[in-house]
């Protein structure tokens, strides 16, 4: 004997029956075989909703139970001969016509107790039951229908009702062993009580009634055919990359399917686990696909876990207080209490100090749990022993499921790292004793992220998906989009990390994508069409609001707002990469902050190009220093703009060479950032920091040479007004020139102190062989005595300074 179940997906219309019908034609040629059945997809919620509507005195009940009528005989028609249609049709007719007779019951009393509920959703097995047995009984000659309330028997906990197995497995056993039938066909789902009235085995239960039947009859196999083809390692609505899972034990489906994996009903293995019969999660539209098996010992292999699952819409309860201490039964109390309302408890944690206890409960149930745990506490909450039942909503469970754990230690540093870092806030945690499941309570709206990230550290050694957001899409964050663009299969394969770019902002516009990620053939183009109003808050709101895995948001702009506004980023474990430099030469308090929420939310926070472009100054400053080395004097040239400048002029036409440095894109935007020393201010107070000075902007001394005139007004007045100052400037050249020098943009650091400022360089200087507009930096340091380390190369421009954001977002992905 075979146990088949087909659920609602699988017979939802006449053409997928009939796709269930093949597989049965061929099954039954083996052996002896019983058809479950479930309703027409959605059925026994059109039902309920109908019960719902009658009960509130809504009359368009009437209109839905035509639709449910039109939908079976439609059916019907479309499966069956003309010849055999009649009877199947007055059947589907008197069926329908029972419903709305209950139905129009309800709508005068206005009354709807679950017993009357499991009377209406009953006759959506009824009619699927009775349609496909006439269907089989054409096509395979012989099909007995039997009527499962009359072989599986219940209590009268009606909506979810526990079955008597002694009596139901000496029923089924003898209904069956009466029919010389080959074929059998029963309704899923639905029971009744000793007293013969209707039960149900609860939502999802005709995989249960499927089992029970399987045990009765000792089959050798049951089959669930659904529409998916076996257990996935995670739901695949949720997760894009699952993957099958060949063999699965029977506990290990039962951990999964409590925590949500809804392709199974939990309650179902318990049956086959006893008689040890063999399941398969079978797909009716692919039924050449293998499937799952669930059996006892399931193969190890060398995953430690073998899936994720989920359940949403949880409450967590929390009893607390210093009564509960060591006096033994409090926990019996609460959990009678919930019991005796039917409250279903899904999670249980006590802290070590007995202090307080946790229960995670479906979110429907916590108003009730609320009133009768505080009545059964009542005496206790009074005399201030125990606090009221704290809850709180809005929750999710998710749980890591393998029999493996046991022998492989650091399941859960790895499960609670991966959310760590990205800030998914853990509010419980449960390891059940036989290390077969950890699972933990999340925010409902992390559901989706945590299900992601953990699938991803746990089963896609293919590659890590980074949510990339880049505000600042012009020269240089322009370079960075081709550069990712070029560079995307090569991160895929050798660094196994595949950059999304989930959103991209200039000064006017937004888009978003962190579906697909945006197209990087094509993004002008899509920016264009399909951009919204930019703002900094709105980008960043966005970015926090979509609350996807791995995110990481690039700076490539030099706007203050944005700046200000990394710490709502970091706090929700954001990495920031920053090319702009104004949070790094912010308020020191500020900067600090931001390294602080780094640490504390597992973000990166990296700014390499803040000096020196792509030049590694930050990170060899960083490595020298975290060595233990100490630094005693840098002295740089850190204005690509300057150098440029300076390499240039040789004592004629000043304001023509700054033009020619912007029209190369050397300069900011503002070119007066550059020749003031604003900008090599900041980056040397950048690297004081980094090594550990308190230092402030102000701090920093500044030897301008620029004219106070020429630093007023627009930037065209800084121009007309340059060449009005030709002589001052042909004065500074002149008097280098005299003595063999050239002139340099010095920033320098010593004792705490900073400054920045024009020096004569002698050519024998360690400054001095430096050209085009390259930077150099000199580290002075413990290690480093006699010969500064050197770092030198190209300082500005577009294309390095994107590669050095790309460098910082490789880094930030990597973490
Ligand atoms: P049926 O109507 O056949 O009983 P269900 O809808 O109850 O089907 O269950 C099948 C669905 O379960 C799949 O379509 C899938 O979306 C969902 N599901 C959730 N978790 C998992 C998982 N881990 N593996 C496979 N399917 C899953
Ligand atoms: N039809 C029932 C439900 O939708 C039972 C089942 O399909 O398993 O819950
Ligand atoms: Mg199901």
């Amino acid at each position: 004997m075979q146990v088949l179940k087909f659920g609602g997906s699988s017979v939802a219309n006449a053409e997928n029956i009939n796709k269930v019908v093949a597989i049965v034609k061929d099954k039954v040629a083996a052996d002896k075989t019983a058809v479950v059945v479930s309703a027409l997809g959605g059925i026994t919620d059109v039902l309920l909703g109908c019960s719902a509507l009658a009960a509130k005195g809504d009359e368009s009940f009437k209109d839905k139970l035509l639709e449910v009528e039109q939908r079976h005989l439609q059916t019907v028609k479309e499966l069956l001969p003309l010849t055999q249609q009649s009877s199947v049709l007055s059947l589907v007719k008197t069926l329908c016509n029972e419903i709305e007779d209950i139905c129009n019951g309800i709508f005068l009393l206005k009354e709807l107790s679950e017993h009357t509920k499991d009377r209406i959703v009953s006759y959506g097995e009824l009619l699927s039951s009775q349609i496909i047995a006439a269907r089989l009984k054409d096509a395979v000659g012989e099909c007995e229908w039997i009527d499962s309330r009359e072989v599986i028997t219940t209590d009268s906990n009606f909506g979810s009702a526990a079955v008597d197995f002694g009596t139901t497995d000496k029923k089924v056993a003898a209904k069956f062993a009466a029919s010389s039938s080959k074929l059998f066909i029963l309704p899923g789902f639905i029971s009744s009580n000793e007293a013969g009235e209707g039960t149900t085995l609860g939502r999802g239960g005709s995989d249960y009634t499927a089992a029970i039947l399987a045990a009765a009859l000792n089959a050798h196999t049951l089959e669930i055919w659904t529409d998916v083809s076996g257990m996935m390692t995670a739901d695949p609505r949720l997760v894009a990359n699952v993957k099958m899972i060949p063999r699965i034990s029977y506990q290990e489906a039962m951990e999964l399917s409590h925590f949500g994996a809804k392709v199974i009903y939990p309650p179902t293995i318990q049956p086959v686990l006893k008689k040890g019969i063999p399941t398969w999660i079978k797909n009716t539209f692919a039924p050449g696909d293998i499937g799952t098996v669930i059996e006892k010992d399931a193969a190890k292999d060398d995953t430690s876990i073998r899936g994720i699952s989920s359940i949403g819409k949880i409450t967590l309860l929390s009893l607390e207080g210093s009564g509960m201490i060591g006096i033994p039964g409090f926990s019996k109390r609460l959990f009678g209490a919930l019991a005796n309302a039917k409250i279903n408890v899904i999670l249980i944690t006590q802290s070590s100090s007995e202090h307080s206890i946790c229960v995670g409960i479906d979110d429907a149930n916590a108003a009730l749990a609320k009133k009768v745990v505080d009545e059964e506490f009542s005496y206790e909450i009074e005399t201030n022993k125990v606090e009221p039942l704290g809850m709180e909503r809005e929750l999710a469970i998710v749980a890591l499921v393998g029999d493996n754990m046991r022998s492989h230690p650091g399941i859960s540093g790895k499960m609670f790292g991966t959310l760590g870092r990205n800030g998914v806030n853990v509010r419980a945690i449960s390891q059940g004793s036989s290390e077969r499941n950890i699972s933990a309570v999340i925010g409902a709206k992390d559901v989706k992220k945590a299900i992601n990230v953990l699938h991803e550290a746990f089963f896609e050694t293919t590659y890590k998906e980074i949510n990339l957001f880049v505000a600042g899409v012009g020269n240089v964050g322009g370079k960075l989009l081709a550069q990712l663009h070029k560079q995307q299969s090569y991160l895929q394969k050798y660094l196994r990390i595949k950059v999304k770019v989930a959103g991209i902002a200039n000064s006017t516009k937004m888009l978003f994508n962190d579906n697909g990620g945006i197209d990087l053939a094509n993004w002008k183009e899509t920016l264009l069409k399909d951009g919204v109003h930019m703002t900094s808050a709105g980008f960043i709101n966005t970015i926090i609001e979509k609350n996807v895995r791995n995110s990481v948001f690039a700076d490539v702009t030099a706007n203050a707002d944005i700046a200000e506004l990394y710490d709502r980023l970091l706090s929700k474990s954001i990495s920031v990469v920053a090319c702009n430099k104004i949070a790094a030469s912010s308020s020191f308090e500020y900067f600090k902050s931001l390294k602080e929420l780094a640490n504390e939310f597992n973000a990166g926070f990296l700014y390499e190009t803040n000096v020196g472009a792509s030049l590694p100054v930050i990170g060899t400053l960083n490595d020298l220093i975290r060595s233990g080395d100490k630094v005693r004097k840098i002295e740089a040239v850190l204005s690509g703009t300057l150098n440029f400048v300076f390499n240039n002029y040789k004592g004629e036409g000043f304001s023509d060479v700054v033009m020619q440095a912007k029209k190369e894109g050397y300069t900011e935007p503002d070119p007066r950032l550059d020749l003031s020393g604003k900008d090599v201010m900041r980056k040397i107070l950048i690297l004081a920091r980094e090594c550990g000075s308190k230092i402030e902007l102000d701090d920093i001394t500044n030897h301008s040479f620029m004219p106070e005139e020429c630093m007023q007004g627009s930037v065209d007045d800084f121009f007309a007004s340059m060449v009005k100052h030709e002589a001052h400037f042909k004065k500074l050249y002149d008097e280098a020139a005299s003595k063999g020098n050239i002139l340099k943009f010095v920033a320098k650091y010593e004792n705490g102190k900073a400054s920045v400022g024009l020096q004569h360089i002698h050519p024998e200087h360690d400054l001095f062989h430096l050209y085009g507009k390259d930077n150099i930096v000199l580290f002075y340091t413990d290690r480093y005595v006699d010969q500064p380390l050197v770092i030198k190369g190209a300082g500005a421009g577009a294309e390095v300074t994107a590669s050095g954001v790309f460098a910082d977002i490789i880094r930030a992905s990597r973490a």
